[in-house]
């Protein structure tokens, strides 16, 4: 499109013709000898020919041999008006096409007197000029591939100088790249908790345990290691080389068929009189007979009733004598489902209490199931660091039937973790095998 500036579709073409006639036409009409033609009245003005290239021709038509083109040409138009030259054609035939000839024959050979270039090519060379700057105009608008650019630029006044060129270059520079946002970093995903038992320590590795365990806090132990839920696994696992379960100082000592006091006749250090009601005089050790007190009382403040201690420490030869009366009664098996032989009893330990349920008088222990006292003591123990020791259906673990009344101490901190954890026997709590029977 932008190449066809000879023609009509130019837009600066308005103001060509004016230019066309004043430059072309004198040149042209000085050798003009036909008179005065209709167009040559006022300069640039309007003549009433639209042909814009009339007849200049001064002479007839050199030629007047006969068109040697039989073919008559179909390209050129017949003039629609009447050849205003009033001079007649000699040639009986008009031909456009070789009059045209002969004026450029003829212009050739006046230019080339002169040595003037041709009005024409003067154009040429300016539009040729006008298509370079156009071009590269068009260029630079292709450059960024405005296409409104692009025809802004063609239907736009020609540029009349270079700041123009730089003031259309600079109005086609594309915008400033938008910044691309960077994709922003996938958060970390969640990690899924999953409930799982508790890892494993090393707990003889810990200093303040071993400072504890050394200096026979237990309690203060079982805290260094973590917490009982730590201290009992590295136990079970059985990891806790420095942690002896037949250590009968221990709260943590565990005492059955198959695990005899060592040495057999043990007693412990310290044993108190519990300022409880008391059936039979019996002794705990000073930390289990302060709890079993305070325990009794929450009981009675509670309104579970009266508690009484039945039975606690007891000797070795207190045993002794006590399992052979049941041997004479009940045989050797029945008594040992129900006593402990000498040296294997939890009640040497110190750590062991039969408890009864009192109001005016205090019943037998075979009757203590199933009162308020003893539900009481079943649902609230631990929390004073007590358990029963032999419950229903662990008789097979235990060795012994059921004796709701036979508490055990093994500190607050594991017999929490002993109740939460839903443990029914102190075997399986610290990882020991069962023990039904004696090993002779
Ligand atoms: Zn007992």
């Amino acid at each position: 499109m932008w190449d066809d500036l000879d023609g009509s579709d130019w837009a600066g073409a308005a103001s060509r013709p004016a230019r066309h006639r004043s430059s072309f036409v004198p040149a042209e009409r000085a050798p003009d000898a036909d008179g005065p033609s209709p167009e040559s009245g006022p300069e640039g003005g309007p003549g009433p020919q639209r042909d814009p290239a009339p007849d200049p021709e001064p002479a007839p038509d050199p030629d007047p041999a006969p068109d040697p083109d039989p073919t008559p040409d179909p390209t050129p138009a017949p003039d629609p008006a009447p050849d205003p030259d009033p001079t007649p054609d000699p040639d009986p035939t008009p031909d456009p096409l070789p009059l045209r000839r002969s004026r450029r024959e003829g212009r050739a050979v006046n230019l080339a007197e002169t040595g003037e270039v041709p009005v024409q090519h003067q154009r040429a060379r300016r539009a040729a000029g006008v298509r370079l700057v156009f071009g590269a105009m068009a260029g630079v608008a292709l450059a960024v591939g405005g296409a409104a650019a692009i025809t802004a630029a063609l239907v736009s006044a020609p540029l009349s100088s270079a700041a123009e060129l730089v003031a259309a270059d600079a109005q086609l520079e594309p915008p400033p790249p938008t910044p691309v946002p960077l994709p922003q970093p996938v958060e970390a995903l969640p990690t899924p908790m999953i409930a799982a038992a508790p890892a494993i320590v090393d707990i003889c590795a810990i200093p303040a345990f071993t400072a504890a365990l050394g200096a026979g806090d237990d309690s203060g132990a079982i805290a260094a290691a973590g917490g009982a839920d730590v201290f009992r696994t590295a136990v079970a696992s059985g990891t806790a080389g420095c942690v002896g379960l037949g250590d009968p100082a221990r709260v943590w000592s565990v005492v059955n068929k198959t695990r005899p006091f060592d040495p057999v006749d043990y007693r412990p250090a310290s044993l108190t009189r519990p300022d409880v009601r008391d059936i039979a005089a019996g002794d705990l050790r000073a930390d289990a007979a302060a709890s079993l007190r305070e325990m009794f009382a929450a009981a009675a403040g509670a309104g579970a009733g009266e508690l009484a201690l039945d039975s606690g420490f007891r000797s070795y030869s207190t045993q002794r004598t006590t399992y052979q009366r049941l041997v004479s009664a009940k045989g050797a098996a029945g008594a040992d489902l129900v006593s402990a032989r000498p040296g294997f009893s939890e009640h040497q330990s110190g750590l062991a209490a039969d408890v009864t349920a009192c109001s005016s008088g205090c019943i037998g222990l075979e009757s203590f199931a199933g009162t308020a006292q003893q539900q009481w003591i079943a649902a609230h123990s631990w929390e004073f660091g007590w358990i029963v020791r032999y419950e229903d259906e662990c008789t097979s673990i235990t060795g012994y039937s059921p004796e709701p009344w036979h508490l055990r101490y093994i500190g607050p901190e594991l017999a929490g973790a002993y109740h939460a954890g839903g443990w029914r026997t102190l075997e399986e709590f610290l990882g020991l095998p069962a023990a039904p029977d004696y090993a002779d």
